[in-house]
């Protein structure tokens, strides 16, 4: 629904004429309410285009309220913006697959590397002004589990789910196997982190993201969605 207002500025200088403004609400300030991200009115998520939805991937922990553990939040330490939500999930807590997909990345054999090397891969993005991908996916994720969900969640998209800092990955769990909703895919963690780099226990949560690709790009769930919308927006995709 497009609503349209004048707005009438009158200039109190003798006769001269009132201009007049059209603002195209829709346009200017969409609502984001009950969407999952928005790009603009062509390429978005909104709950309604949900074929099903999905499972926590914690039972015990909650979409967080903080915004610094949802995305879109800032990551000064490596030059970037959060995409993912943090849920705050003690170690070895067991992890499961939010729907049922294919697996394409396992990498149980991840080792940490040590604290310098982690800081050195920090500080090339921080030059950056970015952090580049195989810093991201094959450091900072540390152990991890990516799902391929296809068009089983939307058909606009195809869809895939993220599980990282994991502390082990479950038996079985590898590049093709085919998990269902609630497959126990790996335990949280701290791998990728710095706590990771320390071989210390601290520091454990699931980092978890979900993208949405077509044949324009990449987009993430939250993404340009409005702090005030953000966290109940992201409880609608885990409605049961
Ligand atoms: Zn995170």
């Amino acid at each position: 629904m497009k609503i349209n207002y004048y707005i009438g500025i009158t200039l109190l200088l003798g006769a001269c004429a009132a201009p007049t403004t059209s603002i195209d609400i829709e346009s200017t300030t969409p609502l984001k309410e009950n969407f999952l991200f928005y790009i603009d009115k062509d390429t978005n998520l909104h709950e309604s285009d949900l074929l099903t939805t999905i499972k926590l991937p914690s039972k015990d922990y909650l979409v967080p309220s903080i915004l610094n553990l949802l995305p879109n939040a800032r990551r000064d330490y490596r030059s970037g913006s959060h995409q993912g939500i943090d849920f705050s999930a003690p170690l070895n807590t067991p992890i499961t697959a939010v729907s049922g997909g294919i697996v394409v990345r396992s990498n149980p054999q991840h080792i940490d590397v040590d604290l310098d090397t982690y800081n050195t891969f920090l500080s090339t993005s921080a030059e950056l002004g970015k952090t580049p991908d195989d810093i991201y996916q094959y450091i900072l994720l540390g152990k991890s589990v990516v799902i391929d969900h296809g068009y089983t969640i939307t058909s606009k998209f195809r869809t895939i789910s993220v599980y990282a800092h994991l502390s082990n990955i479950a038996e079985g769990i590898l590049p093709g196997t085919i998990v269902e909703q609630g497959t126990v895919i790996g335990f949280s963690g701290n791998t990728g982190t710095s706590d990771g780099a320390l071989k210390n226990n601290k520091g454990a949560h699931l980092h978890w993201e979900m993208y949405f690709d077509d044949t324009g790009g990449r987009y993430f769930l939250g993404q340009n969605i409005p702090s005030n919308y953000l966290q109940s927006n992201i409880e609608a995709l885990f409605d049961e």
